[in-house]
């Protein structure tokens, strides 16, 4: 009679009270960037947070370690301000690349995003850590008008950052554009001739309210019907199966499905929210829960963690938190209010 099986442990799960499961964790290493981007930060920068109110490496790796082998979560991206501005970054990443899902399952899929001006430099010491997928922010392809919005005369660099992500094996590479009305939505054919021609997916974002300033308008937000009528004008597209991520996806009828640069995205959140399949939860640099991006609360793991709290400690605030989840954003309603913190402050 051959031994009993021990049941596979299966993870118990991070549930919001409309069923979400939670799988996908945003973590924000550092709060500061090298760039300025208007919708984003003001020119002086922002009241940084201090080097002790920023989670250690072990901390980050602490929390993210319940997450995957406690809740199941399978994946994580690392956001700012802008990530590779925090020292050793390959260090933080090798200790998350070996974090298994549910603790014996398959190991945690990383990924980051960035705006790419360092990716030559740092490319191939985050591969070697464990890196496997990259998003680059990137808003134009004019030299002039990438200046005017970030404040920085880094396009060469941005777009030698993009070529050597796909060198380091990073798979795949995508492009993210903030696309503002009246901004830089003139160039949506630019970029997905650029995407097509450097065989890269690049993805439209419509504009959200999370600007430093709360300049944000909704005349300026180009919804996702008037994008891919651009595109389709010139490059007829067809509507790729969504997953759970937040881009719907559109194939260009002239490629190969599963050739690089035959995906183009948009990500509505504005016109076409995507609360109901939301699997994210947000961990900012300096130790808070977010569990949406527009949230107004946040559940501290900073406090605990420092005071010698147990996994069981933070699990429960982590339950909290996801169970304190609602709906979904509020955009465009009387009842939407924005978040005290900006983008950098939260991480994409
Ligand atoms: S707005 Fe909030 S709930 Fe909606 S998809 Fe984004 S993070 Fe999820």
């Amino acid at each position: 009679m051959s031994e009993p099986v021990a049941p596979e442990q299966t993870p118990e799960r991070l549930v919001d009270g409309f069923g979400r499961v939670h799988r996908d964790l945003r973590i924000s290493v550092t709060d500061r960037c090298n760039f300025r981007c208007t919708y984003c930060m003001p020119e002086e920068g922002m009241a940084w947070l201090g080097r002790d109110e920023i989670l250690t490496f072990e901390e980050t790796a602490r929390i993210a370690r319940v997450f995957v082998e406690r809740f199941g979560v399978d994946s994580i991206r690392l956001t700012g301000g802008e990530p590779t501005v925090r020292a050793h970054l390959p260090v933080l990443v090798e200790q998350l690349a070996g974090l298994r899902v549910g603790g014996d399952g398959p190991l945690v899929d990383i990924a980051m995003t960035t705006n790419g001006s360092t990716l030559r430099n740092v490319a191939h010491d985050l591969v070697a850590a464990g890196l496997r997928r990259i998003n680059v922010s990137l808003d134009s392809l004019r030299a002039d008008r990438f200046l005017e919005l970030t404040r920085r005369d880094e396009l060469a660099k941005v777009l030698d950052g993009i070529r050597a992500a796909a060198e380091a094996g990073l798979d795949p590479v995508k492009v993210n554009v903030v696309l503002v009305g009246g901004v830089n939505d003139d160039e949506v054919l630019d970029f997905a001739r650029f995407g097509r021609d450097e065989g890269v997916t690049v993805r439209f974002i419509e504009f959200m309210p999370l600007d430093a300033d709360d300049g944000w308008q909704s005349a300026q937000v180009v919804p996702q019907d008037e994008i891919v009528r651009r595109i389709a004008a010139e490059f007829p597209v067809e509507p790729v199966v969504r997953g759970s991520e937040p881009a719907e996806r559109f194939r260009y009828l002239d490629r190969p499905v599963d050739e690089p640069g035959s995906i183009v995205g948009v990500i509505p959140s504005v016109t076409r929210p995507f609360c109901e399949s939301c699997d994210r939860v947000r961990l900012t640099a300096e130790g808070q829960i977010r569990n949406c991006l527009f949230a107004l609360d946040e559940f501290d793991l900073h406090t605990p963690l420092r005071n010698g709290a147990s996994d069981d400690d933070l699990a429960a605030v982590m339950h909290e938190a996801v169970g304190a989840k609602w709906a979904g954003h509020s955009i465009g309603t009387v009842q939407f209010i924005r978040p005290r913190k900006s983008m950098s402050q939260i991480g994409g």
